[in-house]
């Protein structure tokens, strides 16, 4: 088979040996006599292999014992209102930082559900920066200040976090998890969907400091509440067994290949292969600031949108798939996860600096 150069925003590429363990365990796992995908999440089949897999991601990120870890349903769009039902206490405000199209679609969920105050609001940049974390200092009766690490649409990503003191942070890492290290101390709260970074779509990461419960709102719903889904681990119901079996294993590969420490460094090769293209040309440009470039979602454009369109129909044709931008933004994005192989990029610069020398 003549594998594609995957370059989709998610989901996304997935290791081939993690794509070949599953179809290899996928009728029968370990010589159990049945599928994983079979088996009851109330048993040890399953248990044993959530179990493996938090571990696993435990100690990949180096998450401290007081911390919570599970996986939940309902993709990064939950966790929108989930959050601010939780966490959004009456008489108080939720600090938002406007700096994209995720950011900013969890702060109009919490708006509805209480108050929001946009602490920072990327509208008049064209969300093409961020905040110097820095500077950033949440409201006075803040409940707790929102960001999201890596804006995947925008393709831009902070480098370094604010330090919000007794304000709880929570941060929204669908698209950067596990492509560099993380403080994650200084996060109350770090969740996202997996279909990126970390396997199949279906799960959703959650990643809370215990103490974050003491300062939940009251009489929510059974799914709506995080005590309940930290008290059983996520296993209040059914989890999405068949996308968590496949973070296991995207998990185990992560650690062959360096674990967070070894992706950042992965990360900072592929995505410069292709910011320097993009520098050495006045043919391509980075619409971002360049102090935030993302190193997970490369966002450019070319001098006119025939060309752009030109562009994603020439790279499909040599096997390169998902370099258009999305469709509220246009432009171009090439989308460099974890598990994409550096020789992808390399083809992606090549085919780059040829369709400029044949158009520019
Ligand atoms: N946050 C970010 C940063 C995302 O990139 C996405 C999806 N692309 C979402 C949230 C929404 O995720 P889901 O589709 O899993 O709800």
């Amino acid at each position: 088979m003549e594998r594609k150069k995957n370059f989709f925003a998610g989901p996304s590429v997935l290791p081939m040996e993690v794509l070949e363990q599953m179809r290899d365990q996928m009728v029968e796992y370990n010589g159990q006599g049945l599928s994983m995908v079979e088996a009851s999440h109330r048993g040890g089949l399953f248990e044993d292999m959530y179990d493996e897999c938090l571990a696993t991601f435990k100690e990949l990120l180096h998450v401290p014992d007081d911390y919570d870890m599970y996986f939940l349903g309902g993709g990064a769009t939950l966790q929108f209102t989930m959050i601010p039902m939780n966490f959004l206490r009456p008489g108080t405000v939720a600090d938002y930082i406007k700096s994209g199209t995720w950011a900013n679609k969890a702060g109009e969920d919490a708006e509805k559900l209480g108050s929001v105050n946009y602490y920072y609001d990327g509208t008049d940049n064209k969300f093409t920066s961020l905040p110097d974390p820095a500077t950033v200092k949440p409201s006075k009766n803040s409940s707790y200040l929102y960001l999201c690490s890596n804006e995947t649409i925008g393709g831009i990503e902070w480098q370094d976090f604010p330090d919000t003191g007794d304000v709880p942070l929570i941060g929204d890492m669908s698209s950067d998890i596990l492509s560099r290290p993380v403080p994650v101390e200084k996060f109350d709260m770090i969740y996202g969907g997996v279909q990126k970074n970390l396997g199949p779509a279906g799960a959703t990461f959650i990643i809370m400091k215990k103490s974050l419960l003491e300062k939940q709102n009251s009489n929510l719903t059974a799914y709506m509440d995080y005590k309940l889904h930290s008290k059983e681990k996520g296993l209040y119901n059914t989890p999405p067994v068949f996308s968590i079996w496949g973070v296991k294993l995207v998990l185990d590969w992560i650690k062959k290949n360096g674990g967070a420490e070894g992706m950042a460094v992965r990360a900072q090769e592929k995505s410069s292969i292709i910011y320097n293209v993009i520098d050495s040309s006045a043919f391509f440009r980075s619409p971002v600031d360049a102090k935030y470039r993302s190193k997970m979602n490369i966002v450019f454009r070319l001098p006119n949108e025939d060309l752009e369109k030109k562009f994603v129909n020439e790279a499909q044709k040599e096997g390169m798939l998902g370099l258009k931008g999305h469709r509220s933004v246009g432009g171009l994005r090439a989308s460099v996860y974890n598990a994409l192989p550096k020789e992808d990029v390399v083809s992606l610069a090549q085919f780059m600096k040829e369709f400029e020398k044949n158009n520019g």
